[in-house]
């Protein structure tokens, strides 16, 4: 969805997307898309700056970080991207002043673009199936959320090792 600056009136527009993935070109290792990228967009338009806010809302299939599993995850996320209309100093340099501002120098903005960067960020953020997920035993390979670990020995527990780690830390 490409919008014009230049012919967007002052103050916020709103805009609704509601696409697939597919549509928007995202496209995520170990990640299905369960329902399309919905999302509702206000384009705040100053004289020389403007910001893009929006609220992304969509439904993955992914790896749990911990255990492996394959499970469902909702993604609700909101964001905020500042824009500065570029313009050429006399001595050819763009200007542009904050650096958590990016420049547009064209006219035309693609929403899209928002849109991906912000499903993309909140889709690469770890993501567990639970919070009481056990994950997988490093020493003996099991899913700890199914059976009970059968590794023996001071060794192979890896919070001992972290205990006795922190323990030696704190008598330097
Ligand atoms: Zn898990
Ligand atoms: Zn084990």
């Amino acid at each position: 969805m490409i919008i014009n600056i230049q012919k967007l009136e002052e103050g916020v527009s709103s805009y609704d997307i509601d696409e697939t993935a597919e549509k928007l070109g995202i496209d995520i290792e170990d990640t299905k898309f369960l329902s399309k990228v919905k999302c509702t967009l206000d384009v705040d338009n100053k004289i020389e700056r403007f910001t893009v806010r929006g609220k992304v809302k969509t439904v993955l299939e992914t790896v749990c970080a911990r255990c492996g599993k394959v499970f469902k995850r909702n993604i609700d996320a909101d964001f905020d991207h500042k824009y500065v209309k570029g313009s050429f100093q006399e001595d050819g340099q763009i200007f542009k002043e904050g650096l958590d501002e990016e420049l547009l120098a064209g006219a035309e903005l693609d929403l899209f673009d928002d849109v991906r960067q912000a499903v993309l960020l909140a889709a690469s953020e770890i993501a567990v199936c639970s919070e009481k997920c056990k994950g997988i035993c490093p020493g003996c390979g099991k899913n700890l959320n199914k059976a009970k670990c059968t590794c023996e020995g001071e060794d192979s527990k890896p919070f001992a090792n972290l205990k006795k780690l922190l323990k030696e830390k704190k008598k330097k």
